[in-house]
């Protein structure tokens, strides 16, 4: 049977979704960066239904989304600077990686077992609106099949997972479109796990110059692992014409068949990425070609995004 669909902001919606959580469901909902397939981290049951139902491979830890710092708090522990993060980009696309507090209402399957927990606080009225009605944290990876795109619609969830979940809360497509960045804080230590919806110089202004965690094949989190984000099509990155059986993806002055952004916007290029990767991939084609995006600002995470997406597919 297909996941119902029902609009994120009403009352009852969202009663109804506390309800399911309370009870070890699991409901996609809408946040800023990408609709989240959201459990109660507290619950070892619902986290592997949460596991299977995406087919995602167990190593992977969780982010766990909160209400805002007062909830963080009973999860991990804060040093200055990873309150300076939180204060300056919660509710936003950050997640701070931290040193898990001994009494953390999570189970070990939501952070794989690691001493440390990830946090973030998201920015949407609906995911805002929940958290703080169940007052529990929720893990919420990508409501989408592992490895696949990541979806930024209601009906992206359902094209899916529509079978594996109990709900859908449609918010409406996602403003930011990629999914957060990662950055990990040990003390006054502050590295980058993983180019997001919040542009690195940002973040700088606070931490100064981040270290970027080693591109390894240790599977450190489920965005770093080399073929993610991946359409049925190949991916040829840096294209600026349409070879023999490509469609294009285009960028700027490269029209392409679906421009990215015309006016060369990357804030305007990050939220349609997901929903243009997933429409030229209904074409047919056996090659999604790809514009140059330049590297700056969010051309980062579009970037890290567009070379998982092109990268030598698994075959597990
Ligand atoms: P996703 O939920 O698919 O958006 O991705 C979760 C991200 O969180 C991964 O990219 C990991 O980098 C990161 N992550 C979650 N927990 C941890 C942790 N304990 N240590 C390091 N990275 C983590
Ligand atoms: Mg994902």
């Amino acid at each position: 049977m297909s996941a119902p669909l029902l609009p994120a902001l009403d009352k009852t919606s969202l009663t109804h979704a506390a309800t399911l959580l309370r009870g070890g469901g699991l409901v996609a909902i809408p946040t800023e960066t990408v609709y989240g397939l959201a459990a109660n981290a507290a619950d070892a049951d619902a986290v592997a239904r949460l596991y299977e139902a995406k087919g995602r491979p167990r190593f992977n830890p969780l982010i766990a989304h909160v209400s805002g710092l007062e909830m963080a708090k009973r999860l991990g522990v804060f040093s200055e600077l990873a309150q300076a993060l939180a204060e300056e980009f919660w509710p936003g696309p950050l997640t701070l990686v931290l040193p898990k507090h001994r009494d953390a209402p999570l189970c070990d399957l939501a952070n794989a077992g690691l001493d440390s927990v990830a946090l973030r606080a998201p920015a949407h009225e609906a995911a805002q609106a929940l958290l703080r009605e169940l007052d529990l944290p929720l893990v919420a990876p990508s409501a989408n099949p592992s490895g696949a795109i990541s979806p930024t619609t209601a009906q992206h969830v359902l094209d899916g997972l529509s079978e594996t979940i109990d709900l859908v809360l449609d918010g409406g497509p996602c403003p930011v479109g990629l999914e957060s960045t990662v950055v990990a804080v040990d003390g006054d230590q502050a590295t980058l796990l993983r180019p997001g919806g919040l542009a690195r110089s940002a973040i700088e202004k606070i931490t100064g110059p981040l270290a970027m965690a080693g591109d390894s094949d240790a599977p450190q989190s489920p965005g770093m692992l080399k073929s993610h984000y991946a359409p049925n099509a190949a991916v040829r990155l840096n294209a600026t014409t349409r070879r023999d059986g490509e469609v294009l993806l285009g960028f700027g002055s490269i029209a392409g068949d679906i421009n990215l952004s015309a006016r060369g916007d990357l804030v305007e290029a990050a939220t349609r990425l997901f929903a243009a990767l997933r429409e030229l991939d209904t074409k047919g084609a056996k090659t999604i070609a790809v514009a140059p995006i330049p590297a700056e600002g969010l051309g980062e995470a579009i970037n890290d995004r567009l070379r998982r997406a092109a990268a030598p597919r698994d075959t597990a």
